[in-house]
């Protein structure tokens, strides 16, 4: 029987229902990045979305989240965050313009299992930092990835992220009210995978696991508040933020990044990790 304080283990067939739900999660995401063009608005992604994920089979993670913790139920089923907003924006109709950082995060439910997934994607031309931001981001989450490992902790895939940004160096913001997580038959399950944190402290990191990893970072203050809509969340002061998420699951044979085309293997080879994708 799951209890609420355990993790979900999940068995290799599942596992495999998994992969199909990244998968979907990762090709509507390419879509989504493509069209990431001056002009576009986010409610036109959404609506995109929306019938790719009905033209796979799949249901959408986010349409309706929250109703029933009394937050309003987020209504769309992308989160598209614009340049100072963080997480959670909700797509309306201000086009992009060239210059914006836009982070799109993307959750699919197929078969009923979850796929979560974010990507950050420049329009146009953005500025120096704002690219290293989003670049510097992209790395830390696969540092986090190459970090997972039956028998470890999740403090080491935290350590390794937070080590990753150099944050003393860049001065880069780990936004810290929100984490990566576990994910199965739910979105957000146990365990947290804080973004900051001591390698050898936490749960224990299981075969059959599956976490979402999602660093959330800003150019400035990592302070946030959120708006009046209850889900925008904005950076304090007005700083850049940066978002990217995969999940990653702990295979017999070694990781397997459900939400990468090619499961991980380009980048967990370049850091000496065992590729561990199921037939
Ligand atoms: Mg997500
Ligand atoms: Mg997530």
């Amino acid at each position: 029987m799951l209890r609420r304080s355990t993790s979900q283990l999940k068995t290799e067939d599942q596992l495999r229902t998994m992969r199909a739900s990244g998968l979907i999660v990762s090709r509507i995401l390419d879509e989504l990045a493509r069209r990431c063009k001056p002009g576009t608005t986010p409610r036109e992604l959404d609506a995109l979305a929306q019938e790719l994920l009905a033209r796979a089979g799949a249901t959408s993670s986010f349409l309706g989240y929250g109703g029933q913790s009394g937050l309003p139920p987020f209504p769309a089923v992308t989160c598209i965050s614009v340049n100072d907003q963080v997480v959670h924006g909700i797509p309306d109709d201000r086009p992009f313009v060239a210059g914006d950082l836009v982070s799109i995060d993307f959750g699919a439910e197929y078969q009923g299992w979850h796929g979560d997934s974010a990507r950050t994607v420049a329009v146009g031309e953005v500025g120096a930092a704002a690219a290293a931001l989003s670049t510097d981001t992209r790395r830390a989450l696969w540092d986090g990835i190459a970090a997972v490992r039956a028998g470890r902790r999740i403090g080491d895939v935290s350590a390794a992220i937070e080590s990753a940004l150099r944050i003393r160096r860049k001065g880069y913001g780990i936004v810290r009210e929100f984490t990566g997580h576990g994910i199965g038959t739910q979105m957000h399950m146990e365990p947290d995978v804080p973004n900051y944190g001591r390698a050898g402290k936490g749960p224990r990191i299981v075969q059959g696991m599956c976490l979402a990893i999602e660093p959330i970072i800003t150019l400035g203050s990592p302070a946030t508040s959120t708006l009046d809509d209850e889900w925008t969340v904005v950076t304090r002061d007005h700083s850049l933020a940066a978002h990217w998420e995969h999940t990653v699951a702990v295979t017999p044979r070694g990781l397997w990044v459900l939400t990468a085309e090619d499961g991980g293997e380009a980048e967990l080879t370049a850091r000496g990790v065992s590729f561990g994708p199921l037939g």
